[in-house]
C-alpha cells in the first residue's frame, strides 16, 4: 500500500540493480521510436472489438467500463481474476484519499469510493469496509500535512487527532513515541480477490466473452497489432488491445517496458486474536499506517482471517511466476516487533496466515495508462506500485474512455514520462537516500 513516493521506487529498484541491469540493455528505452498519434477505435454502427489482457483489479475493472460502454470485450487470464500470483490477489486492500500531497491520485481516489460503492449496490455485496484510516507519525509528518489542504478542499474528512482523543477511542493501541496523528474517517479497506471475481462475474453478465489462456508477447507491424497469439497457438484478432498484466508487463513487452515494471517481494503476516475478543475487528480497530524507522500498515480482521500487518518497504525482486510464496522469518519478527510496540494486547498471537505478494513498480510509483511507442491500438495499463487497487474502478473508467474516444492520459499517467523516468534508471541505477 505505498504511496506514489519517488524515493520509495527508486530505492526498490536499487535493491535489485545487479540483477535488473542484467536484463536491460542500456539505451533500449530511448531506442524505442516516438508514439503514434492516439485515435479513437470506431467500428460502424457496433462497438468496437477489443481484447483485455488480464483480470486483475486494472484489467477487469478496464473491461467491465468498455463493455458497459458497448464495446464487444474478450477478457482473458493466465489462471483466472484474482489468482494466488496476482498483485490483486490478497484479501484485502487499503483505500484511502491521503496520498502525500498529490492531487491526482487523491482525486482519482474520490471517484474510486464512488464507483466502488455504486458496484456494491449492483452486486448485493459489501467489499467496501469503512473504518477509518489512523495515521500515526513518530518524526516527520508532511506526508500528512501536504495532503490535508488537497483533501479538505474536495470535501474528503481528514483531521489531526490529540493523542489523549486518540487512546481514549482505541485503548488496544498504544501510542507512546508517537509525535502527531491524523484521521481520515471515509478510508477503510477492500475485499481485494473476492472483488476480482465480482467485477468478473459483471463483465460476463453484461455479455462480456470470459476465457483462461496465456497471451505470448505481442509482435506489432507498421504501427500496430492485427492479433495476438495464444500459448496453445490460436490467433485472436480485435481493432485494439489493452495489456494490464501487472508484474507481468515486462515480460510482455521487453522492450517498450522490460524492468521500467519491476516486481519486488512483499510479505503480509495475519495474526490469530485472542478467542472472545473483539477490539481488533474492523467494527473497533481502523485501518492505521505507521511512519516509524519503516512504514507499516495494517487491517483489522476481515471475514475473520486475522489481524493484517505489513511492511511498507519495497523488498527484492522477485519472479511473479516462480517464486515460493512462504514468509521468511524476518517479516514476522519485524511485524511481532511492531506488535509489542502498538499493539501490546497481541504479544504473541499467532500467525494464523500470511501472503506473499509483489508491488509492481513503474520508475517512480506512477500508474501507466497510455498507448504502446509503437502500436497505436494498443494500450498498456500497469505500475500499481503498490497503490493501485483501490484505484481499480477509476482507472478503467478512465482507460475506457481513452480507448474509445482517443483522449489522452493525464500527464502523470503517459508513456512520455514513463520513458523518461525508465531511462534515468537504466545503465547506472541511482541510489536515493
Ligand atoms: C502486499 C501488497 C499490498 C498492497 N496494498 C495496497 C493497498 O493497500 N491499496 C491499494 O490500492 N493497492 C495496494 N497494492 C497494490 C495493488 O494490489 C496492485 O497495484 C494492483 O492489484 C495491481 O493490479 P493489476 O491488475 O495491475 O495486476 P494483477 O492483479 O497482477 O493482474 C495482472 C493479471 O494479468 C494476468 N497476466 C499476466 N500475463 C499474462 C499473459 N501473458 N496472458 C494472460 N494473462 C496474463 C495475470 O494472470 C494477472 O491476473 C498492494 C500490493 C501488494 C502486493
Amino acid at each position: 500500500m505505498t504511496d506514489a513516493s519517488p524515493i520509495s521506487r527508486r530505492s526498490a529498484l536499487a535493491l535489485g540493480a545487479v540483477a535488473t541491469t542484467a536484463l536491460v540493455a542500456p539505451g533500449l528505452a530511448q531506442a524505442i521510436t516516438p508514439a503514434p498519434a492516439r485515435r479513437p477505435v470506431r467500428r460502424g454502427g457496433v462497438g468496437p472489438r477489443l481484447i483485455v489482457v488480464g483480470a486483475g483489479a486494472f484489467g477487469g475493472w478496464t473491461a467491465l467500463a468498455l463493455k458497459r460502454a458497448g464495446a464487444q470485450v474478450t477478457l482473458l487470464d493466465a489462471w483466472g481474476a484474482g489468482h494466488s500470483r496476482a498483485s490483486s490477489g490478497d484479501e484485502t486492500r487499503v483505500i484511502r484519499a491521503m496520498y502525500n500531497g498529490n492531487a491526482t491520485y487523491t482525486e482519482m481516489v474520490q471517484r474510486a469510493f464512488t464507483l466502488w460503492t455504486e458496484a456494491e449496490a449492483r452486486w448485493q455485496r459489501p467489499v467496501l469496509t469503512t473504518t477509518g484510516a489512523l495515521y500515526l507519525f513518530e518524526g516527520d509528518d508532511a506526508f500528512a500535512t501536504q495532503s490535508m489542504p488537497i483533501m479538505r478542499a474536495r470535501g474528503i474528512a481528514v483531521e489531526p487527532m490529540a493523542l489523549a482523543e486518540a487512546r481514549r477511542r482505541w485503548p488496544q493501541i498504544r501510542f507512546d513515541g508517537i509525535r502527531t496523528a491524523y484521521w481520515e474517517s471515509g478510508a477503510g479497506f477492500l475485499a481485494a480477490r473476492a472483488s476480482c471475481e465480482l467485477v468478473r462475474e459483471e463483465f460476463v453478465r453484461a455479455g462480456g466473452s470470459w476465457e483462461i489462456a496465456r497471451v505470448v508477447p505481442p509482435t506489432m507491424r507498421a504501427g500496430r497489432l492485427d492479433a495476438i497469439t495464444l500459448a496453445d497457438g490460436r490467433r485472436l484478432d480485435a481493432d485494439a488491445f489493452v495489456f494490464a498484466c501487472g508484474p507481468w508487463m515486462g515480460e510482455l513487452f521487453p522492450d517498450a517496458i522490460g524492468t521500467g515494471i519491476a516486481s519486488t517481494r512483499q510479505e503480509v503476516v495475519y495474526f490469530g486474536t485472542p478467542a472472545g475478543d473483539t477490539r481488533y475487528d474492523a467494527a473497533n480497530c481502523p485501518v492505521w499506517v505507521h511512519f516509524g524507522a519503516r512504514r507499516m500498515y495494517g487491517i483489522p480482521g476481515n471475514e475473520r482471517r486475522g489481524f493484517k500487518v505489513a511492511d511498507d518497504t519495497s523488498g527484492s525482486l522477485a519472479n511473479p511466476t516462480t517464486m515460493d510464496r512462504i514468509v521468511r522469518p524476518e517479516t514476522i519478527a519485524t511485524a511481532r516487533a511492531l506488535l509489542a510496540r502498538r499493539f501490546p494486547g497481541l504479544v504473541g498471537a499467532p500467525v494464523a496466515e500470511s501472503r506473499v505478494c509483489q508491488y509492481e513498480f513503474s520508475p517512480i510509483g506512477d500508474f501507466l495508462l497510455d498507448t504502446h511507442p509503437t502500436a497505436s491500438n494498443v494500450w498498456l495499463a500497469g505500475g500499481g506500485s503498490g497503490h493501485g487497487f483501490k484505484m481499480g474502478p477509476a482507472l478503467g473508467e478512465q482507460l475506457a474512455r481513452q480507448v474509445l474516444e482517443g483522449t489522452a492520459p493525464a500527464p502523470l499517467f503517459s508513456y512520455a514520462r514513463f520513458a523518461e523516468e525508465r531511462a534515468k534508471l537504466t545503465g547506472a541505477r541511482r541510489q536515493h537516500s
